[in-house]
């Protein structure tokens, strides 16, 4: 394929290059590794080409097709797959505190509802939600919480005109839609003067993944893979003022010794022992990942880490 018929970046629009193939049974093979059971062969998986923006850096996936209802379905179901409490829902609540009266807050793919909960302490925050999963969109109202099945994933047939809210999440969501651009466009619409949208997205590369990446990170799971000079590209594209926060990086020693070990010792649990004599009969191995991960991007003061929330504030 030459670069001219590569689709191009779904934010800024310039050409993207191809950095990774990722065959349909290879992706397969590692999500069934990950989970430890096989994906069901009905669920449709296509093949992937990764591309990366010449522009702003954006990975994106070709073609941006993200697993069907039967693929989520399949994963949510997964005990592995759900995940706890953020690093970000901390940050977020502290965001909210500190607006003053009644504020009108969406979040755009609530799930069931665990983040809307967990604000719920709030008292003085408007809390609503829509997902486009019909059972989580049921067991977030039987919880008592204001949320509705919308698909947000089009930005055409989202909201409706007359919504206004004083901020929108967006928790781990913009990642796995195949239009993030026009979705948010769709949804800073909706914003009132002085609001703001919140993204929280895994911040990629991630730590885990200087050797290769996380199937988990990619799709059909994930269809773009953000990183600090994507966002700004998007806080440009949609004429909102970015702020980027990032988790705490992990430690690049301890990094450095997983990495060492995963590469020698494959997917075990190897105990103190095992991993202290992979480290030292590869040590030049773990010099070059501990070098690597003292490198990594930095934003702000701070190294990145996994996660980022980067917050859009309209003026
Ligand atoms: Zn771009």
């Amino acid at each position: 394929m030459t670069a001219e018929k590569l689709p191009h970046c779904p934010i800024c629009r310039k050409t993207g290059m191809s950095v990774m193939d990722l065959p349909a049974q290879s992706a397969r093979k590692q999500i069934s590794a990950v989970f430890g059971v096989e994906v069901p062969g009905e669920i449709k998986i296509p093949d992937y080409t990764m591309l990366q923006c010449t522009g702003c850096g954006l990975v994106y996936a070709n073609p941006m097709i993200a697993g069907g209802a039967d693929y989520y379905g399949w994963i949510t179901a997964q005990p592995k797959y759900s995940a706890g409490q953020r690093w970000e829902w901390g940050k977020i609540a502290t965001a909210l505190a500190n607006r003053t009266g009644k504020t009108r807050v969406l979040e755009v793919g609530c799930g069931n509802g665990k983040l809307l909960q967990f604000l719920s302490a709030n008292k003085n925050l408007v809390l609503s939600g829509v997902d486009v999963s019909e059972p989580s969109v049921r067991l977030a109202t039987e919880k008592g919480l204001d949320v509705r099945l919308v698909d947000f994933s089009n930005p055409d047939t989202s909201l409706d005109k007359n919504e206004i809210y004083d901020v929108i999440i967006l928790s781990h969501v913009l990642e796995h839609v195949s239009d993030p651009l026009g979705v948010t466009r769709a949804l800073a619409s909706h914003l009132n003067a002085g609001g703001a949208i919140f993204v929280s997205v895994p911040y990629s590369p991630m730590s885990r993944e200087l050797d290769g990446w996380d199937i988990q990170n990619l799709p059909p799971h994930h269809l773009t893979r953000w990183n600090k000079s994507s966002l700004e590209c998007l806080g440009l594209e949609l004429g909102l003022e970015l702020s980027l926060e990032t988790a705490k990086a992990k430690s690049p020693f301890k990094r450095a010794v997983q990495d060492t070990c995963g590469r020698v010792l494959g997917n075990k649990h190897p105990g103190t022992f095992a991993r202290m004599r992979a480290v030292l009969g590869n040590f030049k191995m773990f010099v070059d990942f501990y070098n690597r991960h003292r490198n990594r991007e930095f934003i702000g003061t701070r190294p990145a880490g996994d996660t980022a929330l980067a917050v859009f504030n309209k003026k």
